[in-house]
């Protein structure tokens, strides 16, 4: 997949679950800042390891369970993306998007998750690649909805700049 699919599958999901955080009279739990960590934390085993092709895909360390510990190690840093509230479920959501990453690789291609101890292939194209462009699309197309169809992300506390969705 591309990193529009990427990055913004775990946003969507970050985006629902702060429309039932305030449809239950709750407040928001992710800021602009937390979802630009998150989708970043999306892409990061593409940066990490970048590559063109199955096969580098499947020989990269970026794309393995040994990434998915390391990384977890590291998703405490993101407590500089919160200014208020709790950075737990921030750093959570930072670490289901990497592996939402390697979860969405393996049913667009597989990845090799025990590489280099042993190349076993998880998954295949279930998903082809000349489709990836149009979830691409899709998600960018949910995000906007999210945004701008359910009413409870255009609510905003006394204050607040209306024209500051991410405030
Ligand atoms: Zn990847």
């Amino acid at each position: 997949m591309m990193i529009g699919t990427h990055s913004l599958l775990p946003v969507c999901g970050c985006l629902l679950a702060d429309k039932i955080s305030m449809a239950t009279g709750r407040p928001r739990m992710f800021s602009g800042w937390n979802l630009c960590a998150i989708g970043t934390f999306g892409f990061l085993p593409d940066i990490l390891s970048p590559h063109l092709s199955l096969e580098s895909r499947q020989s990269s360390w970026s794309h393995t369970v040994w990434a998915v510990i390391a990384i977890t190690f590291f998703v405490p840093l993101t407590r500089f993306t919160c200014k208020t509230g709790s950075r737990i479920p921030v750093a959570i959501a930072c670490w289901i998007a990497y592996v939402l990453h390697l979860a969405v690789d393996a049913i667009s291609g597989g990845i090799a998750w025990l590489y280099p101890w042993r190349e076993d292939v998880v998954g295949r194209y279930f998903i082809p690649s000349e489709d990836w462009i149009w979830y691409d699309a899709g998600f960018i197309l949910l995000v906007w909805a999210i945004y701008r169809v359910f009413p409870h992300f255009t609510r905003k506390p006394s204050g607040a700049k209306p024209s500051d969705p991410l405030s």
